[in-house]
């Protein structure tokens, strides 16, 4: 078996750097990530309004708490005025007394009844409201999940794939040759993704910067063997 040259070499090892850097940028770009955190959002935005809703109705809850225990005990205050009333013993002075107080009580906790009344319908509508709320977000609940599972599966197939495709890199950036294998490993160390490019159109295809016609045409007069790298960006460059 020939040795490959080292040009084509180099090119196999550049094309197997792009493609793990693709792969990279893949992995954390997944279109389901996206996607993923404007459900998330949805999700907190209905969360905090779920928590309000909760909070509005506790105070509600209270209210009627209180002023139905307030409504038994006037209840319980004109009972005991009426037995008074039937007691044969109550003078007519204090019997006259009583009857207005017992009707003033009675009056009051009726009153404290449709208080009650009409708070216990607001908080009937606060937890229609409450089970409104958990019922919609019901669908987004259930994409999370979706995709939180989708998101771990092509992770994971993106992992395996670039594991084997790091050990077909190994390989390659082994089969170029000293010292040309650590020009690479520099340049790509100071240029990110990869250590080589190619000039297409009379440019680096790594970083975009057209070569001035003196460069191109030092370029173009290299040998076989020969490299130079991007004056702009320090890949070596390749045809
Ligand atoms: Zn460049």
């Amino acid at each position: 078996m020939t040795s490959p040259e080292p040009g084509d070499a180099l090119g196999a090892l550049l094309d197997a750097d792009r493609w793990l850097e693709r792969l990279r940028a893949q992995r954390v770009h997944l279109p389901e990530s996206g996607e993923l955190e404007s459900v998330e959002v949805r999700l907190r935005e209905r969360l905090a309004k779920v928590h309000e809703l909760e909070s509005a109705r506790d105070l509600l809850r209270e209210r009627y708490d209180r002023v139905a225990q307030e409504s038994e005990r006037l209840r319980g205050r004109s009972i005991h005025l009426e037995h008074a009333l039937d007691d044969s013993a109550t003078s007519p002075r204090d019997y006259a007394a009583l009857q207005v107080e017992a009707v003033h009580a009675r009056a009051l906790a009726d009153e404290r009844d449709d208080e009650a009344l009409a708070l216990l319908e607001e908080l009937n509508g606060l937890d229609g409201q409450l089970a409104l709320e958990r019922l919609d977000a019901r669908p987004d609940v259930a994409r999370r999940t979706e995709l939180l599972e989708r998101i771990t599966q092509l992770r994971e197939s993106l992992d395996e794939e670039m594991g084997a495709r790091r050990e077909t890199r190994e390989q390659l950036r082994r089969s170029v040759a000293s010292p040309l294998g650590e020009r690479y490993d520099a340049a790509l160390t100071r240029a990110g993704t990869s250590g080589a490019a190619r000039v297409e159109g009379g440019r680096c295809d790594g970083c975009r910067l057209a070569l001035a016609p003196l460069d191109l045409d030092r370029w173009k007069s290299m040998g076989p063997d020969r490299f130079m790298d991007c004056p702009e960006c320090g890949r070596i460059l390749l045809p």
